[in-house]
C-alpha cells in the first residue's frame, strides 16, 4: 500500500527522505473517487519523477452552500487499492481541520483568467481551488505537479497562479481521458442514470461538430448558437455556456487570437458536466 500521510510532518519527514535520496517527486492533487483520468495524471507522474505522491481532500472552498460538498463520493480505501496498483508511492489525505486550521484568514485571488465561464458561474469557486492548490503546493513541495486538461479553465488558473506567486512547482497540463463513448472521465459521473449517461455521451460529440464548424469557418456565433440549441434538444436541462473562446486567454477571439478552445459546461437533472476540446 502507499503511505498515507495525514499531517505536514509526515509530508515534511517524506520530503526529507526523498531528499536525502536524491529523488524527484511528482504531485497529483485530486477530491478522489479515483478513476482513469486520475490515474493517467499518476502515471505521468511516476514517469517523469521518482516517486508520486496523490492528494485525496474534498475541499469545502471550493463548493457553494449550495452545491454537493455533501454528496460528493468519497473512497478512500477503493482509491488506494487503484493507486497501490499503478504504483504510486504516497497519498495525502488531510482532515479539513488540517488543511484549514481555526483562524485560517487567507485567500488567494486570481485575476483575469479566473473571471468568465466556471468564474462567472462558479463564483466562488477558483478562489477556493487557488486557495487549496497553493497550499497544497507548498506543503507538498514536489517539483511537478500534474493538473488534467478536463478542468481546462482550472490549469491555466492554476498555472497563472505559480508563476505570480513564484511557487517553485512546474505545472504540467494532461490531455483528458474519456470513456469508448467519448464521454470524458468525471467523478461526478457516478451521479447520472443510465438515461442521462446516454444524454451525456453526446456532449464531446457536439463539441467535435464545433471544431469542425470553425474549420468549416462558420461564424464564431452561429457555432456557439447552433450547438447550445442542439445540447438543449438531446435533453440537457440548462447550458451554463457553450463557447469558443481564446485558448489562453478564454475571452472570446478575436483577430490576434491564435489558438482557439471549445469549451461547454452542462446540466443533467442535479449533475453539472464539463468538457472542452482544440478548436
Ligand atoms: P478532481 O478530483 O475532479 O478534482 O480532479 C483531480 C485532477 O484530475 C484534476 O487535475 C482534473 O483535471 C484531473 N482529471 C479529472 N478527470 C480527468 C479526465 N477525464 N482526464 C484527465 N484528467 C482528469
Amino acid at each position: 500500500m502507499p503511505d498515507i500521510f495525514k499531517t505536514p510532518q509526515d509530508l515534511r519527514i517524506y520530503a526529507a527522505k526523498l531528499a536525502a535520496q536524491n529523488k524527484t517527486l511528482g504531485f497529483v492533487p485530486t477530491m478522489g473517487a479515483l478513476h482513469e483520468g486520475h490515474l493517467t495524471l499518476a502515471q505521468k507522474a511516476l514517469s517523469q519523477c521518482d516517486e508520486c505522491i496523490v492528494s485525496i481532500f474534498v475541499n469545502p472552498k471550493q463548493f457553494a452552500p449550495h452545491e454537493d460538498f455533501d454528496r460528493y463520493p468519497r473512497t478512500l480505501e477503493k482509491d488506494a487499492e487503484l493507486l497501490k496498483s499503478i504504483g504510486v508511492h504516497a497519498i495525502f489525505a488531510p482532515e479539513v481541520e488540517t488543511m484549514y486550521p481555526a483562524n485560517f484568514q487567507t485567500t488567494v485571488s486570481v485575476g483575469e483568467i479566473s473571471k468568465p465561464l466556471e468564474g462567472e458561474f462558479r463564483p466562488h469557486f477558483f478562489a477556493g481551488v487557488a486557495t487549496v492548490v497553493a497550499r497544497l503546493l507548498l506543503l507538498v513541495g514536489a517539483q511537478k505537479a500534474f493538473f488534467g486538461e478536463k478542468d481546462y479553465q482550472q490549469l491555466q488558473v492554476v498555472k497563472h497562479m505559480t508563476s505570480d506567486l513564484a511557487i517553485p512547482t512546474e505545472i504540467i497540463g494532461v490531455p483528458i481521458i474519456r470513456e469508448d463513448s467519448g464521454l470524458a472521465l468525471s467523478s461526478r459521473n457516478a451521479y447520472l442514470s443510465q438515461e442521462e449517461r446516454a444524454i451525456a455521451n453526446q456532449l464531446n460529440k457536439i463539441l467535435i461538430s464545433m471544431a469542425n464548424d470553425i474549420k468549416s469557418g462558420l461564424p464564431i456565433a452561429t457555432i456557439e448558437e447552433k450547438a447550445q440549441q442542439k445540447l438543449l434538444s438531446i435533453g440537457f436541462d440548462k447550458v451554463d455556456y457553450c463557447t469558443i473562446r481564446d485558448a489562453q486567454t478564454l475571452v472570446p477571439p478575436d483577430k490576434n487570437t491564435q489558438h482557439l478552445r471549445v469549451l461547454a459546461a452542462a446540466w443533467l437533472g442535479q449533475t453539472r458536466l464539463i468538457d472542452n476540446m482544440e478548436g
